[in-house]
């Protein structure tokens, strides 16, 4: 049993907060929202005032916040983490961030005598509430041996991506190709359909030949051929257009920063922008078929 202080208990973090009570593990969970302590109170955890309160006793800090600035803030801000834990405590954050931000807070921690490593996920609420999240992780093996039992209690899939920051690189990049192919899989269903091909032949017919990509077969933006698919439900979130946003916003900084021209990763962010400016924030991201379509 390791004694763990989890923090951010949001539409991610409550789920896997949950998974690790289950497990048998001693978690005080902390939060600025009271209600999402009061939930995680409900699913087992034991409730923390404050942060110097939830990490008084840990050996593992979780961290799952909405971006850059509250992680950095949380660890190191005043009365933070960093002031109030154990040394060699073991900071595991989960959150999309900056991989400026993410190293930054590596570098830290480690000046400060704590061990931390970036594990972004993959796999949305449901994963997060399922315990099937995919990690990847940026750190030294020896604390990713350390993470690895946690995370593979909130995920089935957990790589290690190499040194601080990797995470946060794999899941940008990651997120940036999966922008792209949504966007150029509706361009290529409203194509089709306009000339006069209907969504579920060109779906046996693509997902089988060199076009096939996730986004079309486990995503479809059509509606029909993928059940599952928030095309079926009115493109109801699923992964929303702001989240889409944040990742391609993440990726177009992090490569003027390295110098990689983006084209594609660049005008996928424009057009996911035009989305949330026209109020369209909330609607999953595979609802960039109505803008294509010209129906919004
Ligand atoms: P969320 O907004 O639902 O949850 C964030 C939680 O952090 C909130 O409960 C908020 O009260 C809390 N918080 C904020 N500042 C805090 C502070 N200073 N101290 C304590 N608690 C604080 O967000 P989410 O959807 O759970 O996402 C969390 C992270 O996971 C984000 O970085 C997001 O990009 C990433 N992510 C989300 C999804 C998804 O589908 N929602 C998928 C993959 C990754």
């Amino acid at each position: 049993m390791t004694k763990i202080a989890f923090i951010g208990l949001g539409n991610m973090g409550s789920g896997m907060c949950a998974n690790l009570v289950r497990a048998g593990h001693d978690v005080r969970a902390f939060d600025l929202n009271a209600e999402a302590v009061a939930a995680a109170v409900a699913s087992g955890a034991v409730a923390a005032q404050t942060v110097a309160e939830a990490v008084a006793r840990a050996e593992v800090v979780i961290t799952m916040l909405p971006a850059g600035q509250h992680v950095l803030s949380v660890y190191f801000g005043p009365d933070g983490v960093a002031a109030h834990a154990a040394e060699g405590t073991l900071f595991l954050d989960c959150s999309t961030i900056s991989v400026d931000d993410a190293r930054q807070a590596a570098r830290q921690a480690e000046a400060a005598g704590f061990a931390m490593v970036d594990a972004p996920v993959s796999g949305g609420v449901a994963g997060a509430a399922a315990g099937t999240l995919t990690f990847m992780v940026g750190g030294p093996e020896v604390d990713f041996s350390r993470a690895r039992p946690l995370l593979e209690i909130m995920g089935t899939n957990v790589f290690h991506a190499g040194a601080a920051g990797n995470g946060q690189v794999a899941k940008i990049a990651n997120n940036m190709l999966l922008g792209i192919s949504m966007i150029g899989t509706c361009e290529a269903f409203n194509l089709a359909e306009r000339l006069g091909l209907d969504a579920q032949t060109f779906f046996d017919i693509a997902s089988t030949a060199s076009g096939q990509c996730w986004a079309m077969t486990s995503y479809c933006p059509a509606p029909g051929p993928v059940p599952t698919a928030p095309s079926n439900r009115d493109f109801e979130a699923g992964f929303a257009v702001a989240m889409m946003l944040k990742d391609l916003n993440l990726a177009r900084a992090a490569a003027a920063e390295a110098g990689a021209d983006i084209p594609l990763g660049g005008r996928a962010g424009e057009i996911y922008a035009g989305l949330e400016a026209d109020g369209y924030a909330g609607l999953d991201f595979s609802g960039v078929m109505r803008r294509i379509s010209g129906d919004i």
